[in-house]
């Protein structure tokens, strides 16, 4: 099956039927470049900008973020990165962004929302990744994590414009940014999908209690659903939604994103031959009913089984 996998699937993605579907690598290093681009991934959806300063005491000076970014950067020369500008807080804490002790950090002050409390890291961190995007030749993106309204795409999207970013979006990662999918998309260029949150928001499980994975699993029809009303925000607003959560790596739950009006994928590297491959197994019209089944069903696994028999059939 490996083989077989390597032969149908070559760097371009997309369905049976000529549909086009970007197959992007989540990064985190240089290191992590270089595997996306033996894998055969078209440029990075997801560049997470937090690995690169885990042990920093301090926040690192501009030069010092720039020179990180663009060692991350130049291997995707001619090609596009969506940087995520830094997710600290909750699963990612990081030593010079710590806040007050929280009952419940991952509902806390995360991701985007420390940056209202200091809206210069942000600024300058904005302004260093603008400079390794001119420096490296990449077509960088800026992405915030953690965004709840579509107020808070639009001050994110004011300050990536102000710093000379070329392009802005955000990533949905809680149910309320999905369910005000068309005003959130209105403000942005672009918004990718982080499964990983957005499933423990979702169903109210946290993502590091393994007791809870099934509630996280990614098939969940709620999910599903938040999903499917992006997708169709995206169709209707002609903007592009992307996964970046662990869902991408799933090779038929891949199909079902994208039948859902999913258009880009971004996964880590080693399971971009299985998506692809998987992909191209079916035509778009299959997945949009593989997807509708799935959506109806009782809870993951029965979302799984519908969406194999509508293939099936
Ligand atoms: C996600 O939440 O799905 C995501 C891609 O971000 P992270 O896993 O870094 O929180
Ligand atoms: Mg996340």
């Amino acid at each position: 099956a490996a083989e077989r996998t390597h032969r149908r699937w070559r760097g371009a993605g997309g369905t049976s039927d000529g549909h086009p579907v970007k197959l992007l690598a989540n990064v985190g290093s240089a290191a992590d470049a270089k595997s996306a681009l033996e894998a055969g991934a078209a440029g990075s959806g997801l560049f997470r900008t937090e690995f690169c300063f885990l042990d920093a005491a301090t926040e690192p000076s501009e030069a010092a973020q720039r020179a990180a970014y663009a060692e991350v950067l130049r291997p995707f020369a001619g090609k596009p990165v969506v940087v995520r500008t830094l997710d600290a807080g909750a699963d990612k804490p990081l030593p010079f962004l710590e806040s007050a002790a929280e009952p419940n950090p991952a509902l806390g002050v995360r991701g985007l929302r420390i940056a209202f409390e200091h809206p210069g890291v942000l600024d300058r961190q904005l302004a260093a990744i603008v400079s390794a995007a001119a420096e490296t030749g990449a077509e960088v993106s800026v992405m915030a994590p953690m965004v709840a309204t579509p107020d808070e795409a639009a001050w994110f999207a004011e300050r990536a414009r102000a710093a000379g970013a070329s392009r802005a979006g955000v990533m949905v990662e809680t149910p309320a940014a999905a369910l005000c999918a068309e005003e959130l998309l209105a403000e942005v260029d672009f918004a990718s999908i982080g499964t990983n949150d957005l499933a423990q928001y979702t169903c109210a499980a946290d993502r590091m209690t393994g007791a809870l994975a099934a509630l996280n699993d990614p098939w969940q029809p709620a999910l599903l659903r938040l999903i499917a009303a992006l997708g169709r925000a995206a169709g209707e607003l002609g903007k592009p939604v992307g996964v970046c959560g662990e869902a991408a790596a799933d090779p038929a739950l891949a199909g079902v994103l994208v039948g859902l009006g999913v258009s880009s994928l971004s996964m880590t590297a080693a399971a971009l031959p299985a998506v692809g491959a998987a992909l191209a197994e079916h035509a778009l019209p299959d997945w949009q009913r593989a997807a509708e089944a799935a959506i109806g069903a009782g809870g993951a696994a029965g979302a799984r089984e519908r969406a194999n028999a509508a293939l099936r059939d």
